[in-house]
């Protein structure tokens, strides 16, 4: 019996059977590809990446190197606690040891030694508040970074602003972070600190600087690639908002 004659796309199909069947031509267009990307990668230029921190060198690779280059933390990102500084008293946390945030804390991670500043200090900027923490601790490793402390606290004296995370350490000792490595960062001041109503200090000049110590402004130093430069908006909290180069 005699079979019909085979329709063009038929013959087409079986012609390419072999080839189809050996993957070679689609293996070879692969290796093409990679080795595409794999010369441009070593030779070409990139557009500096504006979600990247810290944009090292001109390769047109794509991945972050972290930890060298950073990725921009999003809005509301919690990072690495610190305890903020006093404005009138640098050196002194604005924490008056209330324990509301090591209560609040649902790992209990939070540990606070509570002391009175001396009434006879001569100092007199001290005097203005009256307990400080003499001990003030926070295990980060056991942290699961709620921000429930930092909404917690009356005197916003805690922040998870410094647009880090924990940095890794070799040891567990390490992630404990006492007042030492947690006061950092610039200082803030709110119209109802002390040092701005009770006599026998010297109050500062008052600017409002709770806003400004985000990403860009504060712990973090933009290192953008030569020539570039970031427009700061000072009514966001998380700042950079534009890029130029
Ligand atoms: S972020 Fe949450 S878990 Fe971490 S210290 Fe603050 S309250 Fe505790
Ligand atoms: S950081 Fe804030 S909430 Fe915690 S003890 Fe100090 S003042 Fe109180």
């Amino acid at each position: 019996m005699d079979h019909p004659p085979a329709l063009p796309e038929e013959n087409d199909r079986n012609a390419n059977d072999l080839r189809e069947r050996t993957f070679l031509p689609e293996l070879l267009k692969g290796l093409g590809i990679t080795a595409r990307h794999f010369w441009k990668n070593l030779f070409g230029t990139r557009d500096a990446n504006v979600h990247v921190l810290d944009r090292k060198g001109d390769s047109l690779v794509t991945t972050v190197q972290y930890p060298e280059e950073k990725v921009l933390y999003p809005p509301g990102y919690r990072g690495l606690h610190r305890l903020v500084p006093r404005e009138d008293d640098p050196a002194k946390p604005r924490c008056v040891a209330c324990y509301m945030c090591a209560t609040i804390c649902p790992a209990q991670c939070i540990y606070i030694e509570a002391a009175e500043y001396e009434t006879t200090d001569p100092s007199t900027a001290s005097r203005v508040i009256e307990k400080f923490p003499k001990q003030f601790v926070i295990d980060e490793l056991r942290c699961i970074v709620c921000g429930l402390c930092v909404d917690a606290c009356p005197k916003d004296a805690i922040r998870m602003d410094t647009g880090v995370h924990t940095p890794s350490e070799y040891t567990r000792q390490d992630f404990v972070y006492d007042i030492p490595k947690l006061l950092r960062g610039p200082p803030v001041s709110h119209p109802s600190d002390p040092w701005f109503k009770r006599g026998g200090s010297e109050a500062p000049e008052h600017v409002h600087k709770e806003a400004h110590t985000r990403i860009g402004e504060g712990l973090v130093q933009l290192k953008l690639p030569q020539g570039h430069r970031v427009e700061v908006d000072r009514s966001h909290p998380v700042a950079i908002t534009k890029f130029y180069k």
